[in-house]
């Protein structure tokens, strides 16, 4: 049940003893990078005498990574390095991390950890449909993968009716997907006149890399026959493998014996209760390359320390409302994609797609959200095609709290990316 039962199951004060000895490890480490050793000494920062203390560092931002590259926050010599990745550039210029041997290994072994937790085992075959490449989803999975035991199909991407053919001919029993392209290959099934449920024997999907509600979740879990995992990571920490969820589906355990999580107030920078929602912040524990100390990550979600029933004692996060950069503000009111998605996915007419756009019309944001139709869920008149205009119009004000313009669109209309989805098109800036 457990890949490594003493590390998952540790008690909490012992994990934190762990924590305060590797955090000191991690200082020491990051004062031989020319950013950390620059900033420790000007701040006179030696060991901590506990976790508490970190809080009087400052934070690493994205910008800082970018205003350190390529070597700044390198904290070994560069000939002990074996791998490079960098971050998808969703939003902005990417930034590059750093790896050695330890490193690629100590990773493979938490995404083995984060699949073994869910059920995959060795005889299991996995199929790997993430970008290889610089993003760390491709590499960072098979390595895991091939660790665990598993026979892994480095499938990669796109190119739909081939991920079918080779879930049907290899027996593909666990695969690594985007969610929002596991609801696209819906539609290739379709095609295909292929049933997941009677024709493929798929078990486990791990889905992340990318906002996603419970209500797409199981959206994906009913139409494969599958249970599928919410895999969160980025590549500032590792990769994938940072936070997974368990068996009880009810968050995302952190491996703190890798990483120290905070909880912040992205305005002040606070650091909030358990329980608060806020700003995630990640200090590695075990990176010997690239540590990095209480990186912002920008996702915003909470912490749970209350018991889990699977039995691993290592803080759960929520999944991720969105990124604080992601936050729409729609007239003064704020909102973050996540929850236009959860109200579209609880309409049954509702296809697989669907996008955001904010214009300016008269001095006013105006939010426009387009959203495919189910073509077997709907089949009706141009007059209940309104009425139904209409109620999803009516959901989201409830919910909401802005009263958006909906256009329904054919299924199949909207654009689909082979990386993460963009779902959001804010025209306001351009205008
Ligand atoms: P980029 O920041 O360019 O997208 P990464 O590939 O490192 O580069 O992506 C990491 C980011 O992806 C995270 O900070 C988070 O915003 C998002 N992400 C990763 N996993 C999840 C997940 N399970 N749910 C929501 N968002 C996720
Ligand atoms: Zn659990």
């Amino acid at each position: 049940m457990y890949w490594d039962k003493d590390i998952e199951t540790m008690t909490a004060s012992a994990l934190r003893d762990l924590q305060l000895r590797k955090v000191n490890d991690t200082l020491a480490r990051a004062r031989n990078s020319k950013y950390y050793g620059q900033l420790l000494a000007k701040l006179g920062v030696g060991q901590l005498a506990s976790l508490s203390e970190l809080e009087q560092l400052p934070f690493t931002t994205k910008d800082d990574l970018r205003a350190g590259f390529p070597y700044d926050f390198l904290a070994i010599d560069r000939q002990d390095c074996v791998r490079l990745h960098s971050s998808s550039g969703t939003t902005g210029i990417p930034t590059v991390v750093y790896y050695d041997r330890f490193d690629v290994e100590m990773w493979a072994s938490l995404v083995a950890r984060c699949m073994y937790m869910t059920g995959a085992r060795p005889g299991d075959v996995f199929q790997n449909m993430m970008g290889y490449g610089l993003f760390t989803g491709g590499l960072g999975f098979h390595y895991g993968a091939e660790k665990l035991g598993m026979l892994t199909v480095p499938a990669g991407p796109g190119n739909s009716q081939r991920q079918l053919w080779f879930m049907r001919q290899f027996g593909t029993s666990v695969v690594h997907v985007l969610p929002s392209y596991a609801m696209h290959l819906q539609t290739a099934c379709a095609e295909a006149g292929m049933d997941p449920k009677r024709d493929l024997s798929l078990r486990i999907a791990f889905i992340g890399a990318e906002p996603h509600s419970v209500e797409i979740r199981q959206k994906i879990e009913a139409f494969y026959g599958l249970k599928a995992y919410n895999s969160y990571g980025l590549s500032e920490m590792c990769g994938p493998g940072v936070a997974f969820e368990c068996p009880q589906q009810e968050g995302m355990h952190i491996w703190e014996d890798a990483f120290y999580a905070e909880i912040v107030d992205p305005r002040t920078g606070r650091v909030l209760d358990d329980g608060a929602e806020g700003e995630l912040v990640l200090t590695t524990l075990a990176k010997h390359a690239m540590p990095l100390l209480r990186y912002r990550t920008r996702d915003l979600t909470r912490l749970s320390r209350e018991a889990c029933a699977c039995g691993r004692t290592h803080v759960r996060m929520d999944r991720i409302m969105g990124r604080s950069d992601d936050m729409l503000i729609i007239n003064g009111v704020n909102l973050f994609p996540v929850q236009i998605e959860k109200v579209l996915m609880k309409i049954p007419e509702i296809g697989r797609n669907y996008l955001i756009e904010v214009v300016k019309q008269d001095y006013m944001d105006k939010l426009i959200i387009k959203v495919e139709l189910d073509g077997n869920a709907f089949q009706g008149t141009l007059d209940q095609l309104e009425h139904l205009q209409r109620r999803i119009c009516d959901k989201l004000r409830t919910e909401l709290v802005v009263t958006p313009t909906v256009k329904l669109v054919e299924a199949g209309s909207l654009p689909v990316s082979e990386g993460k989805a963009k779902r959001v098109y804010d025209l306001r800036k351009a205008e």
